[in-house]
């Protein structure tokens, strides 16, 4: 067993150098129903199976194995300032909750392996959902409750769900977003039809019922009271979920994860990285919808053993209405939270208020608080860390690996942060910084290369993308020429303590509030407009939310351009198409009409130099521009305005 006196660097070195032993005493962090015979076959390069043989449950380690020790526990703790409830569950009472759901999905047909959908806003229920999937062996996918008819119907096509699991609607800074609606469209917008739509019932927005395929949790689970449901025993490399991320394609990709290195991953971050403890309680103000959602509000902290905070709301509400600008503070004092897990966008809003918030409450419970999604800015990481004197912990991962990848595990041995810089490679991951014309490894401190990792990839990282092996291997495997080596798609550096500095995506993925958005998803939405020929999308620096969605495009009929008020209404018009195809979070800052868009003379749009011009900075070189007069009109589109 790793000792107390053990240093990271020698724990580390240990991942990498006896994969099979280091594994293998991860693995006893979780239940195993049956032992596995394999710690990690990677006979087929890039895929990797980990603990073949081996027999367990996701679910099982979340709840039911507490029951013994903790079943009185606090286990999910439901706040909501958007309707003033807050309600506790404990492990008993999950359990309980989480088997009346499987008993209903059981009831509409789930078996294992089906996909169960997953469209929901942060409501407890969303979360009996995912763990009853699990408890059952159904595959959850769930989509954020953010995103719009379109993107919906996308994911509905390629996940295919059996079952789609809703609510009426959802609540956002007190105003009611009706969900039902908008799922209603997806599913009429879709080639897949699911057999089943489970709808809790909030009483938020009226509901029109589908007859013969709407049922209500209401009734469902008064049908199933007492249900009994067993953990159904899977495969360490059965699939427990996928998830939908952005790339540079319009289509979105299902990034799909196992079962049992999911689960020692999960249980090995919470020891390492998060260093949280069984009967503590851990704040995640993420998103069900999100990978950090999966990871660290649901199945994470629950492995470990501890209360979870399930939040709904803005962090500056109070629970009876009013502004609160402390709301997350009140809740680390009430629950006694040791670790926190947030955005450095949230931090940003936060940031805009009275400092005197930050010492409003008891909060010698926190231990650290983690920030991860998007860049941290120094003065952001300083201010919050002054204001509230704990550790600031920036994590560096994507959806695809499913736990950091950079940062520091204090759980091994206590390690300094450096502003600015996530950390250094985790346990099991192989990070190294390469060129990006010649894939020549970079070995001297602070060269700029593209993260990459070599494989195998450690436990919890994608097994591939969900029915496409093939758009695994393309997209992430052989983009540097000559290696096999799954590329970040970011931009980073290395100083000379090893410690890595992330520089921005590679890709034409851009990362607005946190979120992950694809600029070509955007692009597709407003090209459908009838009025529109050709748009270009880029993400622009923004003090707030990091990076804001900037949309430029041509319209079939350029004299229209001449008319002010014609092309203010089209603005909004497209700003709508947006919000109605992917949701308000991919709705570009402005749309800027031009007569054409800047790119090389092979047809290839020119994203990087659009950007550089948004941002007053250097447009790099442009020999290969086909026609320098479209950049300069963005230029004074730009700084007209
Ligand atoms: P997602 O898959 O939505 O979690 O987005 C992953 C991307 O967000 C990464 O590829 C990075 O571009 C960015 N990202 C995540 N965490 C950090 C971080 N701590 N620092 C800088 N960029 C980050």
């Amino acid at each position: 067993m790793s000792s107390t006196a053990e240093t990271y660097k020698a724990f580390y070195q240990r991942s990498i150098d006896q994969p099979d032993a280091f594994w293998a005493e991860q693995a006893q962090l979780i239940d195993w129903h049956k032992p596995f015979n394999r710690v990690c076959n990677y006979d087929k390069p890039p895929f990797v199976h980990w603990y073949e043989g081996g027999q367990t449950n996701l679910c099982h380690n979340a709840v039911d194995r507490h029951l013994k020790d903790r079943a009185n526990q606090a286990a999910l703790i439901y706040v909501s300032s958007e309707t003033g409830q807050e309600k506790t569950y404990t492990f008993a009472e999950l359990h309980v909750e989480v088997q009346r759901m499987a008993a209903s999905l059981k009831a509409l047909g789930v078996q294992k392996g089906d996909r169960v959908l997953i469209y929901m806003p942060m409501i407890a229920e969303a979360a009996f959902a995912m763990l009853a999937c699990a408890r059952i062996g159904a595959i959850h996918c769930v989509v954020f409750g953010g995103f719009a008819s379109g993107s919906l119907a996308s994911r509905i096509d390629d996940a295919t769900p059996k079952v789609i699991v809703s609510a009426d609607a959802g609540s956002r800074g007190g105003k009611v977003v009706a969900y039902k609606p908008l799922l209603d469209e997806a599913i009429r917008l879709s080639r897949h039809q699911p057999e089943s739509v489970l709808l809790v019932d909030r009483k938020l927005a009226p509901m029109a019922l589908v007859a013969g395929r709407d049922q209500l949790w209401g009734d469902l689970r008064q049908q199933h009271l007492d249900a009994q449901v067993p953990c159904e025993w899977l495969d360490s490399t059965a699939i427990s979920y996928t998830i939908y991320t952005s790339g540079t394609t319009g289509k979105p990709k299902g990034v799909q994860r196992d079962t049992g290195g999911y689960a020692v991953a999960l249980a090995a971050s919470m020891k390492h990285i998060f260093d949280g403890r069984a009967g503590e309680t851990y704040f995640s103000t993420s998103d069900i919808g999100w990978v950090v959602g999966h990871s660290y509000i649901i199945y994470g902290p629950l492995i470990a053993g501890m209360a979870t905070i399930m939040y709904e709301g803005l962090p500056t509400q109070g629970m009876d209405g009013h502004a609160d600008g402390a709301i997350w503070w009140r809740l680390v004092e009430k629950y006694k939270v040791t670790a926190m897990f947030s955005a450095p966008t949230a931090v940003r809003v936060l940031k805009k208020q009275d400092p005197a918030l930050l010492k409003k409450h008891d909060l010698s419970s926190l231990r650290a608080l983690f920030l991860a999604g998007e860049p941290l800015d120094e003065p952001t990481a300083r201010w919050i860390s002054d204001g509230l004197g704990v550790p600031i912990i920036d994590n560096y991962w994507q959806t695809e690996t499913g736990w950091p990848l950079l940062t520091v595990a204090n759980g091994v041995e206590r390690t300094p942060s450096k502003f600015g810089s996530p950390g250094v490679p985790m346990y099991g991951y192989r990070v190294k910084l390469l060129h990006e014309a010649t894939g020549e490894e970079l070995t001297q401190p602070n060269e700029k290369g593209v993260v990459v990792l070599e494989g195998p990839t450690p436990p919890g990282f994608m097994q591939t993308v969900w029915q496409d092996d093939a758009r695994f291997v393309n997209t992430y495997w052989k983009s540097v020429p000559g290696k096999m080596v799954y590329s970040t798609f970011d931009w980073g550096i290395r100083d000379e303590d090893g410690y890595y500095f992330i520089l921005g995506r590679t890709d034409d993925v851009i990362n607005v509030a946190g979120h992950r958005l694809g600029t070509r998803e955007i692009e597709e939405s407003i090209s459908g407009h009838p009025l529109v020929a050709e748009v270009a999308v880029v993400g622009v620096a923004d003090a707030l939310k990091g990076q804001v969605a900037m949309a430029f495009a041509v319209l079939k009929d350029a004299s229209l351009l001449q008319d002010g008020a014609a092309t203010l209404k089209l603005e909004g018009e497209i700003m709508k198409r947006v919000d109605g195809d992917l949701g308000a979070v991919a709705r570009p800052a402005r749309v800027r009409f031009v007569t054409a868009l800047p790119k090389t003379r092979s047809g290839k749009l020119l994203r990087r130099a659009i950007q550089a011009v948004c941002e007053g900075r250097d447009a790099g070189d442009l020999t290969t521009m086909d026609d320098p007069a479209a950049l300069q009109q963005i230029r004074d589109r730009v700084s007209a305005s």
